[in-house]
């Protein structure tokens, strides 16, 4: 699960998030949707601690993650993170991509990290493309690819930032069907997306970010048809 509290976040003298309070409960899906700029990315790096936080509190799984003493490294491996450009290493097999950090972080020995790599890569349909390089895949492909990576470290939770912004459209449809069965399976998600069909049929929740502040959340059926607040009906007739 993911609490966040009171979160402000400042680049110089520009305040980014105003004042944040967000959570995710364990196997829920929330997803995020909002203007450009208006602090998606920023939250979503914050629970990691990709960004630093200028106040506030951020507790993953109970553990204070702003906290001096904590084992960043520790908590990092517990959530996976995908974003809209894949992060592949590009002159490594895909085998190989999936197994890099199981054996640095999770200290797996090779046989058991290969093992766990083909069952991720068989639940994203790519048991076929083990020996294939990054640069041989489409990128709906090698989205999948990234996403069995992050999963092949066994997260509790998983962070998506526009998994599918990149992907030429009938791409899309793949990578969201990976992303529809880890939530089915009951995997903890906070997804940024800008595809309203996946946050209406997946999400738990729908939150509606603009300006650095939360303006609406909720169930997300309810906020895409009956939108309460004027931003956020301002920015659905936009993109629906
Ligand atoms: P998009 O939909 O375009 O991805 P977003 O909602 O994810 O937008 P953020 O990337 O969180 O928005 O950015 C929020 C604000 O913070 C923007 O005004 C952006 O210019 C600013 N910002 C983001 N990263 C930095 C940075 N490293 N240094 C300074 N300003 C930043
Ligand atoms: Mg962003």
């Amino acid at each position: 699960a993911i609490e966040v509290r009171d979160l402000h976040k400042y680049y110089g003298s520009h305040e980014v998030l105003k004042g944040v309070d967000f959570h995710v409960d364990a196997g829920q899906v929330v997803c995020v949707i909002g203007p450009s700029g208006s602090g998606k990315s920023t939250l979503l790096r914050c629970v990691n601690r990709l960004e630093e936080p200028t106040s506030g509190r951020i507790l993953v799984e109970g553990i204070d993650i702003c906290d001096p003493e904590v084992d960043l490294a520790a908590v990092r491996s517990r959530i996976g993170m995908v974003f809209q450009q894949f992060n592949l290493f590009p002159h490594m097999s895909v085998l190989k991509n999936l197994c890099v950090a199981q054996r640095r972080v999770r200290k797996r020995s090779q046989d058991e990290a290969v093992r766990i790599a083909r069952d991720n890569l068989a639940k994203v349909g790519l048991a076929d493309k083990e020996n294939a390089y990054p640069a041989h895949l489409s990128g709906g492909q090698q989205q999948r690819v990234a996403i069995a990576r992050a999963l092949s470290m066994e997260p509790d939770m998983m962070l998506f930032d526009e998994p599918t912004s990149a992907l030429d459209p009938e791409l899309v449809g793949d990578v969201l069907a990976v992303m529809r069965t880890l939530a089915t399976d009951g995997m903890t998600m906070m997804v940024v997306t800008h595809e309203m069909g996946f946050a209406r049929e997946v999400g738990d929740n729908l939150v509606f970010m603009d300006g650095g502040v939360i303006v609406e959340e909720g169930d997300p059926v309810d906020v895409l048809s009956h939108p309460r607040h004027a931003r956020t009906q301002a920015f659905l007739s936009k993109v629906l």
